[in-house]
């Protein structure tokens, strides 16, 4: 199996493009067959360097590498025009003279389709006449000339598709400026790279039938086609900016995991067979098969991805999640790398915080109290358990000074301590909890109070308290 994934750096790699990536290294991994990268450059006023680095980026951060390329479509711009010739010489294709824009005049007043007036003038013309204008220097464009008939062709996802030959226009396929349109292009590419399956999106459906009679005028052997519907947003239109990030590079920037994204969008328009959701890589390589690919359109549930991203945090290796916190992290002035060292206080640290956090983002919110000396103090945690009644947030705070001094540091005696200390105090446990969380991370909800206070360690906690003391007092 060779497939390909054929991209054009017109814009960054959105979510339909690195699906349509995913879903072509999937089945290349599962097949033991060939990933061929082909940048589609040729509409050179759009394509631009910048966006063929973003796409390359995007793909090695989701982990789809490839076996061959990349290829730049601009490469083979002597091989399309050399096909276009050879359908010309087998009588497959025609010079069109004509003025477009006098052909589209007359052809919406006859109510035809442009190329069929071409293909009318083209007839009357006759051959040795179209031979000498062109000998003659008179720029033509060249169209394939359709026949007639019937296009059929077989696709993984939508079954036999039949197309009349009498719709499918006598599509352009050099310009009169010497450039190949598209669908030559596309075609003479994918059989040169000997492509055997060409799996896209539902967009380009519409192009196939015109791609399959370039294939059989040209003398190639066509692939199989398999094309994937569109994804949704979740109000079930196409999704699009006005759903929120839509660039694989925006899910990076914002936490999510790369083999979460991957596993999020192999579920989008195909499916296992059974119920698991939860994949890792290698799972999805050995499932994905071609039988499953979903006829219906996918929806984009960002909810879904958090969930996902969440479940494979919680089971990414300590090691990873260190170097992304560190990374995170790495712009506090207080950060203290130096704790990264102690593994077992790292490892027990993840155990507290990977429940709480869905993102590396959320992961490393949840790290910073522990890991850096300043603490970012939220507002509504400060006006609503120190600043309502600062003399009993005082009071309690010093409480709790004196009920740990001393005390082993362990969260049984730490929670008896505390409890007891509320009794005589005559108060619930939340009211010496909540001004004791604030104190110590800065934030109304944190771990469990007393994992918090084993992790930070009796000194560090005693100096936060003693800090939040101060703080109360000189508001
Ligand atoms: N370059 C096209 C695109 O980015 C894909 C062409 C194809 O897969 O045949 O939409």
């Amino acid at each position: 199996m060779r497939l390909r994934f054929a991209p054009s750096p017109t814009g960054y790699l959105h979510v339909g493009g690195a699906r349509t990536a995913v879903f072509n290294w999937l089945i290349a991994r599962h097949e033991g067959g060939v990933l061929v990268l082909r940048i589609e450059d040729t509409d050179r006023a759009r394509s631009d360097d910048e966006h063929t680095q973003v796409i390359l980026d995007g793909l090695g951060w989701l982990g789809v590498d490839w076996d061959e390329g990349p290829f730049f479509q601009s490469e083979g711009v002597e091989r399309h025009r050399a096909d276009a010739y050879r359908l010309l010489a087998d009588g497959n294709a025609y010079r069109d003279f004509s003025d477009p824009e006098a052909v589209r005049v007359e052809a919406q007043e006859r109510g035809m389709h442009p190329s069929r007036v071409a293909r009318e003038q083209m007839q009357a013309l006759g051959d040795e006449e179209s031979a000498r204008r062109a000998e003659a220097g008179e720029p033509f464009a060249i169209r394939l000339l359709v026949p007639d008939g019937e296009t059929v062709f077989h696709d993984l996802v939508h079954g036999d598709m039949r197309f009349g030959n009498e719709d499918i226009d006598d599509l352009v396929i050099l310009r009169s400026d010497g450039t190949p349109t598209y669908n030559l292009a596309v075609v003479s590419d994918d059989a040169e790279m000997l492509i055997t399956h060409v799996l896209r999106g539902d967009d380009h459906l519409s192009n196939t039938p015109k791609q399959v009679l370039l294939y059989r005028a040209l003398g190639h052997p066509e692939p199989v086609f398999a094309h994937v519907p569109l994804i949704l947003g979740s109000d079930g239109r196409k999704l699009s900016k006005r759903h929120g990030a839509t660039a694989v590079g925006d899910y990076a920037k914002e936490g999510i995991l790369p083999e979460a994204m991957t596993n999020f969008l192999a579920l989008l328009g195909w499916s296992p067979g059974d119920d698991r959701e939860l994949m890792t890589r290698d799972e999805l390589v050995e499932a994905f098969h071609t039988d499953r690919l979903l006829k219906s359109a996918s929806v984009f549930d960002t909810e879904k991805l958090a969930w996902l991203n969440g479940q494979h945090l919680s089971r990414h290796p300590d090691q990873e999640l260190v170097g992304h916190i560190r990374a995170l992290l790495d712009h506090e002035e207080t950060f203290r790398r130096d704790l990264l060292d102690d593994t077992a206080w790292v490892g027990e640290l993840l155990e507290v915080i990977k429940p709480r956090a869905r993102t590396l983002d959320e992961l490393a919110d949840q790290a910073r109290p522990f890991l850096c000396d300043e603490l970012h103090f939220d507002e509504k945690a400060v006006a609503k358990h120190w600043e309502k009644d600062p003399a009993s947030a005082m009071e309690r705070l010093e409480a709790l000074i004196e009920a740990f001094e001393g005390v082993e540091w362990s969260r049984k005696a730490l929670e008896t301590a505390l409890r007891s200390r509320a009794e005589v105090m005559d108060v619930g446990a939340g009211k010496l909890i909540h001004p004791l969380r604030v104190s110590l991370t800065g934030n109304m909800a944190s771990p469990g109070i007393f994992d918090v206070l084993v992790m930070l360690g009796r000194e560090r906690v005693a100096s936060r308290m003693k800090g939040g003391v101060a703080r109360i007092r000189g508001r």
